[in-house]
């Protein structure tokens, strides 16, 4: 099995090893590099392209949450409750998503999956890989984001097209954590670059964008 893990690889844009802005709780956030959506309005248009990123394995990503947790227990740090893959389209990479879910919730680790294909679109496409992925999320927040409908009641969600699905009763939707304002956070990596994650208000998104212009990884 580890073999196989070893094997299984894919372009990895950015991940980030402990957030509040994802979803529930403390979790680790990857972003795939490649989508083949094009919503008119898509928030991470430098996710796009298939080339770039970083080539990573399903065993060297679940090695690096795994620790997370195993390291932070020792230093009483803050231990993460699951995982937010996010794109980038997790689905076009839906082999190395499906495997890296099912290995963390073997861990007890959640998984939230942020989709720009509806649920109905991922479940008529009856592709093994996207099957399976499925079966491995917990939440699934599902279709484009359109930045003229920006959702403002609903924490971590874009827009007011998109749904909430929760797949297993590991949450609930009356949870009031999904009433919470949005939260915008802002890193300076090992390599000197701000990272940036979360939702900014819509109002401000331009001007932080606009200020660290190159900068940024979002
Ligand atoms: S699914 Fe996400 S990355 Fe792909 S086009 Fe839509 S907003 Fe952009």
């Amino acid at each position: 099995m580890q073999d196989d893990l070893d094997k299984i690889t894919t372009r990895i844009s950015q991940t980030v090893s402990c957030t509040e802005a994802e979803g529930p709780g403390n979790r680790y956030a990857l972003w795939f590099q490649g989508c083949p959506l094009r919503c008119p309005s898509c928030c991470n248009p430098e996710y796009l392209s298939f080339q770039g990123g970083v080539l990573r394995s399903v065993s060297e990503i679940l090695q690096e949450i795994l620790e997370i947790n195993s390291a932070n227990k020792l230093t009483e740090k803050l231990t993460i409750e699951g995982i937010t893959l996010l794109g980038g389209e997790p689905f076009a990479h839906s082999q190395f998503a499906a495997h890296l879910a099912r290995e963390v919730q073997q861990h007890q680790l959640s998984v939230m999956v942020f989709t720009g294909y509806t649920r109905q679109q991922l479940e008529e496409q009856k592709d093994f890989w996207v099957d399976l992925l499925l079966t491995h999320t917990d939440i699934l927040v599902d279709g484009p984001y359109l930045r003229d409908y920006p959702d403002t009641q609903r924490r971590w969600i874009g827009s007011t097209n998109q749904q909430i699905h929760f797949l297993t009763d590991r949450y609930a939707p009356d949870d009031p954590c999904w009433q919470k304002r949005n939260t915008l956070e802002i890193r300076l990596s090992a390599e000197g670059q701000l990272v940036v994650n979360g939702f900014p208000d819509p109002n401000l998104s331009s001007l932080w964008r606009g200020k660290f212009e190159g900068k940024i990884k979002k």
